[in-house]
């Protein structure tokens, strides 16, 4: 399936915000990767810029938008497929382009920073506001989350999305992680999963 632009929104669940010692934001904080950084989880190794200071795991629940939306389109018009993914980040990166200001682009949108796992027919809108998502991380479970926990409903994101930049087909929202984040190191083996469903595994290089 088609990649457009890959949107992700910080700091969606408090838990996470606070892990951090972030602010707890008023409105969204939208952010985009290139589409060249998204790559599906199959089983494969993939090298990470360890050169460049600690890259840290962000596991999310991510939506895929199926067709251009009408004006006042609902969340089940929009969205086709989800799937569970990363946001991987380089946290040292990232510390010193918040302390200057600077956007994100480095610390978010590296090669390989949007890990994806197998797309999923969507759910619901319904279901999904209970569907549980989670990483383990070498065989333990490490991040957990379910979408009730959001404070900006993926309704409130994709409407905001749209009236600024405009959604199209194929377009991808990474909604934001729970609390657990942390350091990734060469050999971990990671598994996606989509309630019990494993929908994706790699091996950091
Ligand atoms: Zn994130």
């Amino acid at each position: 399936m088609n990649i457009q632009t890959i949107y992700a929104v910080g700091r969606n669940y408090a838990k996470h915000a606070q892990e951090l010692g972030n602010d707890i934001p008023s409105e969204p904080l939208l952010f985009h990767k290139p589409a060249s950084a998204a790559v599906y989880a199959e089983g494969q190794t993939i090298p990470l810029p360890f050169d460049k200071g600690e890259v840290h795991f962000e596991t999310e629940l991510v939506l895929r938008i199926g067709k251009r939306p009408s004006q006042g389109a609902t969340v089940d018009e929009l969205i086709s497929h989800i799937t569970v993914g990363l946001d991987l980040t380089l946290r040292d990166v990232q510390s010193e382009l918040k302390k200057n200001g600077h956007p994100w682009l480095r610390a978010k949108g590296f090669r390989n920073s949007a890990v994806l796992g197998a797309w999923q027919p969507w759910m619901g809108y319904e279901s999904f506001k209970s569907q549980p998502f989670s990483l383990e991380k070498n065989g333990h479970q490490t991040q957990h989350g379910t979408p009730s926990e959001m404070m900006f409903s993926v309704e409130r994101l994709l409407a905001e999305l749209d009236e600024w930049f405009g959604l199209a087909e194929g377009d991808l929202l990474f909604t934001g992680t729970p609390e657990g984040v942390g350091p990734l190191v060469s050999g971990d083996k990671l598994n996606l999963l989509l309630g019990d469903q494993d929908v994706g595994r790699i091996t950091i290089g």
